[in-house]
Formats: structure tokens, C-alpha cells, sequence
């Protein structure tokens, strides 16, 4: 059994955190250290370590996540210019907690991420 992360402590609300969407299968909420002016975490309620663990049962919370992603991207204004969207997984992805989460990020220019 996978050990909790805060992520599951912030979509009870037992921690504090600025919530932007939440419903049966997934939570959005501002990241506590923002590296852009949007950068919102969006995760499954439901607790999956790593994308390695992900199963076919997850799939419509992850498909979910897209679709509140488009929400929350239009919602801040930076759908028109851009934004972009990073999952991390294990060490050499950059992963630090171990509950998967989507990145929303945007509301500056990012530039080119893999040249
Ligand atoms: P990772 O590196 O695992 O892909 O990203 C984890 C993200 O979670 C980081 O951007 C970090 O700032 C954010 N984070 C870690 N702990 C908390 C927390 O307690 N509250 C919120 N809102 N974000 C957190």
C-alpha cells in the first residue's frame, strides 16, 4: 500500500491550500511555490504514486484532469498564448511527491523545453 503524500491531506482539507476546482475524481490547486504567474497542480482524489502505477481503472480520472486542465487554463486567461502541462515521474523525471499531479503552468513565455 502507497504511502500518503500532503496531496491527499489538501483534497480532504485537512491542510490548507487555495482549491480551484474539486469534484468525485480530481482537485485542482494553486502549487505553494508558483515558478509562473498559473501554475496549478491538478491530481486524481484517488491516490497513484508515479505514472508507473497508473491502471486502465484510473483512466477517467486522468482523462478528467485534461478536461479541468482546458477549464482552469481558460478560467486564468492563458488559454489564447499558451501554457503547458508536465507530469514528472520518479528521480530523473524531477518528481517530489509521490502522489501524481498535473502541472499547469503559464502566463509567460516559456520557451522550448526539450532543445
Ligand atoms: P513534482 O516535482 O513532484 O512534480 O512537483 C511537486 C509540486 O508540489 C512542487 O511544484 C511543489 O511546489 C508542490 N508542493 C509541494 N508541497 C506542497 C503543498 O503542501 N502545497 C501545495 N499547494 N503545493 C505543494
Amino acid at each position: 500500500m502507497a504511502s500518503e503524500t500532503i496531496f491527499s491531506k489538501i483534497i480532504r482539507r485537512e491542510v490548507p491550500a487555495t482549491i480551484l476546482y474539486q469534484d468525485e475524481l480530481v482537485t485542482a490547486f494553486k502549487d505553494i511555490h508558483p515558478r509562473a504567474p498559473t501554475h496549478i497542480l491538478i491530481v486524481p482524489n484517488v491516490l497513484i504514486p508515479t505514472v508507473n502505477d497508473v491502471e486502465t481503472e484510473h483512466e477517467a480520472a486522468l482523462g478528467r484532469m485534461f478536461t479541468v486542465a482546458r477549464k482552469l487554463a481558460a478560467e486564468a486567461g492563458i488559454a489564447e498564448n499558451g501554457y503547458r502541462l508536465i507530469m514528472n515521474c520518479n528521480q530523473h523525471g524531477g518528481q517530489e511527491v509521490f502522489h501524481i499531479h498535473m502541472h499547469l503552468v503559464g502566463g509567460k513565455a516559456l520557451g522550448a523545453m526539450l532543445s
